[in-house]
């Protein structure tokens, strides 16, 4: 398995400067205030500061930047469903599943 990060052709010096970015912005003030106001960037439900995640809308390795336009509080389950999706991707997932996902809706 020594092959495995040629495919994915990241930058490991791009990886590892945005990554030390997003740990000096999430000592920020700005950071804090996102965290205060408590709303997930994805669902938009509310949550308490230590439920949120500092996540990269557009991911490290899909060469996104630790940029505040590109930096948003998520939730864990939002998290957990992203991963290392892009916005773009999650659009076409979310299509997917509203085409097909009907049955999962009971009235219990
Ligand atoms: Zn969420």
């Amino acid at each position: 398995m020594s092959d495995d990060w040629i495919n994915f052709r990241k930058d490991p010096q791009h990886i590892a400067r945005e990554k030390a970015k997003a740990r000096q912005l999430r000592k920020s003030r700005w950071w804090k205030e996102q965290l205060a106001r408590g709303v997930c960037h994805y669902c938009g439900k509310t949550f308490p500061p230590e439920e949120l995640t500092m996540d990269h809308v557009v991911p490290i390795a899909r060469g996104g930047k630790s940029v505040k336009g590109n930096l948003a509080p998520c939730c864990k389950s939002c998290n957990n469903e992203k991963k290392y999706l892009t916005p773009a991707e999650i659009l076409l997932k979310k299509l997917k599943q509203t085409q097909g996902g009907q049955e999962d809706e009971t009235d219990s």
